[in-house]
């Protein structure tokens, strides 16, 4: 082995091979959403060329259709790493219609977690997703780059590490406020409000607003009369998939003086995904705050 190495050596420095390349080599990966592709970047560093698709805080991922330009991202993928449950059915037909499946390496979240069509696909709120991905993702990279696995070892601890505080936060946010009733307009952090505790209310009307359907009148009244008539002690608004019907909803809570906070699809810019979860918790407890069993 040391041999062998030194052979190594050797060769790049009779210019035999590329010094360079051998060093910079980066593992390509695809994420289908940026709150993974920022956890990959964490686990691999420096060996690790990310990309990712759905980034754009503007844009409903519910709505996302993929281009060419998403097809040609995977071509060169060497890990794909994906949501799956139908939050992006549009990865599952990519990936059959490219070539080079042999060679490449797919985690899909909601494999990892026993999930499948038809549930709640938010999985990246549900505290026990990211710390499985985060092991299948590290397991790959150490066997993709085997010389590395002691480094990829070490930011598999810090990562998981690091989700110990919003462990925590979301146990006290428990202790507080299990069984309070609180209402959201879509479903996205229905696995973290589950985690809590919370009752949660108007579940149809959130999956319509989900699936970009009309919900019916009788969802929209009785999603109105628990804001007006204070039923529950928070509006949970995900700001990235809006309508005329939800922010309707958002000033009829204002006026009722529940209080909202405002959660995101994808990870926000210049944000990682710890910062990002412990951001929308700690916003959660404020709203909170005021509220007396
Ligand atoms: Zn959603």
């Amino acid at each position: 082995m040391k041999f062998a190495h030194v052979l190594t050596c050797f060769a790049i420095a009779l210019g035999l091979c590329n010094a360079a390349s051998a060093e910079t080599a980066r593992v390509p990966v695809v994420a289908a959403e940026n709150f993974y592709g920022d956890v990959i970047r964490q686990l691999g560093g420096d060996r690790v060329q990310v990309t990712s698709i759905l980034s754009n805080p503007d844009e409903d991922p519910h709505l996302f259709e993929a281009s060419p330009k998403t097809a040609r991202a995977l071509q060169h993928a060497a890990l794909v790493v994906y949501n799956g449950a139908d939050y992006d059915p549009w990865m599952d037909k990519l990936l059959a219609a490219s070539k080079s499946n042999d060679k490449r390496t797919v985690i899909v979240a909601a494999k990892l977690v026993g999930k499948k069509s038809g549930d709640n696909p938010h999985l990246w709120y549900d505290p026990a997703t990211m710390p499985a991905v985060a092991q299948a993702v590290s397991a790959y990279l150490a066997s993709a780059d085997p010389l590395h696995k002691s480094d990829y070892d070490a930011r598999l601890a810090t990562f998981l590490a690091s989700l110990k505080p919003i462990d925590a936060t979301v146990a006290q946010l428990k202790a507080r406020y299990k069984g309070v009733p609180v209402t959201a307009t879509e479903p996205v952090f229905g696995y973290m409000a589950d985690a809590i505790g919370f009752e949660m209310r108007n579940q149809r009307f959130q999956l319509a607003s989900m699936n970009d359907t009309e919900p019916s009148p009788a969802d929209i009244a009785a999603f109105e009369k628990d804001l007006r008539e204070r039923r529950v002690h928070v509006l949970i608004y995900n700001s990235q998939a809006t309508g005329a019907l939800t922010k309707r909803l958002l000033s009829v809570a204002q006026d009722a003086h529940v209080p909202s906070i405002s959660v995101t699809e994808t990870l926000p810019a210049k944000k990682t995904y710890q910062q990002w979860m412990q951001s929308q918790l700690d916003a959660l407890a404020g709203a909170l705050q005021g509220w007396q069993r």
